[in-house]
């Protein structure tokens, strides 16, 4: 389940050289849906014109087979989308797609980028229209600008002008150009199907979908060139082994258990942090549960590490909706509340070790301690996987303005009781860092500690590009 006050942002996914790379690519999107639900779309090409559906909706809601046989070719790339920058509307959804002097082009985004809305301002000014209000679409800009298209390697010229966060997979009738920023904060990764054709996902449990094997990831500043030809790679932005900026929270939250993210298996990373978690904050207990569903790794951790045994407290309703678009708490409470019942009888006069990855607001969480308050759980002790989140990012996660994050307003004491629970404990920060493998230096930390990996002097919020607008008209 997920949880209402964190949104997911994007995911893609590419295919050269394929029959049935749209099928694929269809499929592909399916594995990727946990990364965003507003919109999904598929651009192919059969090496002539670049045919495009995307709409508003889930993956199985925005593609029938009628429209995956009209656009059927052997090269495409696809995208679903919580939108981070831009609002929910039509146009806004990815891929993309333009036309250029240097023909068509499509492009789909995962990630901010923090100066986007100057760049936008700046191109308007010279009297440039742009179709959406994503931040993405400044990219397409900067690539057709006759004095870079000038350069030796355009694509190079135009992703030193980006800062910011960004996966990117562009697709031309003759090429498909996978590009990660320098420092790497979203995950893309290569692969390769049984047949030889190329694949490109955020995550790995993509190609697990299409029996593709993982060959390697993008490399953060690295421009991977497939044609029919072979793959190509080349570097930008300072080239290879500097500082990283990989986003911990592909580890603790977003990323699917089953993928590889930034070289390492989520699930494993999730179960590490929860052994840790056991040994920073030991506590007596009966059963060790995890605030479902997100949580099973960490909490498999805790309960491994403490060999106090692992059970379930809620049962999960799949079929109540999505709870994560209702605007208000009230209605975010009503949508949990339908969405998880207490097993009274797993939970009455037990002393309760409740694992959660992460905690945001504080109200989600609040509302199921109470319920198994009210169920006759006898003590009640949280242990987060994760540091308190006390900082905004700007790197496409849409977390809520700091002042709603609770440990941005609270001590670890005001947040206990706040949440009715009798012990709470956050992971620490060294904690957490200890059980990834990459370098610690190569990750942003940024919403834990506050220190950004780059210097953000107009922080993008969601609807910057509209407010941009409506600052010219008035
Ligand atoms: S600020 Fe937090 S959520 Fe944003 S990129 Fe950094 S680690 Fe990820």
């Amino acid at each position: 389940m997920q949880k209402p006050s964190i949104r997911h942002h994007c995911g893609l996914f590419g295919i050269w050289g394929h029959q049935d790379a749209v099928a694929l690519t269809h499929l592909g999107l399916y594995a990727l849906q946990h990364r965003g639900q507003e919109s999904a779309g598929i651009v192919s090409t059969a090496g002539e014109r670049l045919m495009r559906h995307a709409r508003l909706g889930l993956v199985n809601q925005v593609f029938d087979q009628q429209v995956l046989d009209r656009i059927r070719a052997p090269r495409a790339i696809g995208h679903v989308r919580y939108s981070t920058s831009g609002s929910t509307t039509q146009n806004n959804a990815q891929p993309l797609l333009f036309s250029f002097a240097g023909g068509q082009v499509a492009i789909a985004h995962n990630g901010n980028l923090i100066n986007a809305a100057l760049l936008r301002r700046n191109y308007e000014k010279v009297g440039h229209i742009f179709q959406t209000t994503s931040d993405t679409e400044v990219i397409i800009h900067l690539l057709a600008k006759p004095a870079h298209q000038g350069k030796k390697n355009p694509l190079n010229h135009v992703l030193n002008h980006l800062q910011g966060a960004y996966s990117i997979l562009l697709l031309f009738p003759d090429r498909m150009v996978a590009a990660r920023d320098p420092l790497g904060f979203r995950p893309l990764c290569l692969g390769e199907t049984k047949s030889g054709a190329t694949v490109v996902a955020s995550e790995t449990k993509a190609f697990d979908m299409i029996d593709a094997k993982y060959v390697r990831d993008v490399e953060p500043g690295e421009i991977v060139t497939v044609t029919d030809d072979g793959v190509e790679s080349r570097h930008f932005g300072g080239g290879r082994g500097g500082r990283g900026a990989a986003c911990i929270f592909e580890q603790i939250y977003f990323a699917d258990p089953s993928s590889l993210v930034f070289g390492e298996n989520v699930h494993l990373v999730r179960v590490a942090m929860g052994k840790k978690l056991a040994q920073e904050a030991p506590v007596e207990g009966d059963l060790v549960v995890p605030v479902p569903t997100c949580a099973q790794c960490a909490a498999t951790g805790y309960a491994q590490a403490s060999g106090i045994p692992y059970g379930r407290a809620f049962t999960t309703s799949h079929y109540s909706g999505r709870s994560f678009i209702l605007p208000t708490q009230s209605g975010r409470d009503m949508a949990v509340k339908i969405k998880l019942t207490v097993i009274k009888e797993a939970v009455a006069g037990k002393r309760l070790i409740v694992v959660e990855d992460s905690v945001v607001r504080g109200t989600t969480t609040r509302g199921k301690i109470g319920a198994l308050r009210a169920a006759g759980a006898k003590e009640i002790h949280l242990r987060v996987a994760s540091p308190p989140i006390r900082h905004a990012c700007y790197f496409g996660i849409d977390f809520p303005d700091p002042i709603e994050l609770i440990a941005n307003q609270k001590s670890v004491e005001e947040i206990r009781d706040f949440l009715g629970v009798d012990s709470l404990y956050y992971l620490s920060h060294e904690g957490m860092l200890s059980c990834v493998r990459m370098d610690r230096n190569k990750y942003c930390t940024a919403c834990f500690s506050g220190e950004y990996p780059i210097d953000v002097k107009e922080p993008v919020e969601k609807f910057s590009m509209e407010q941009s607008q409506l600052k010219m008209f008035t």
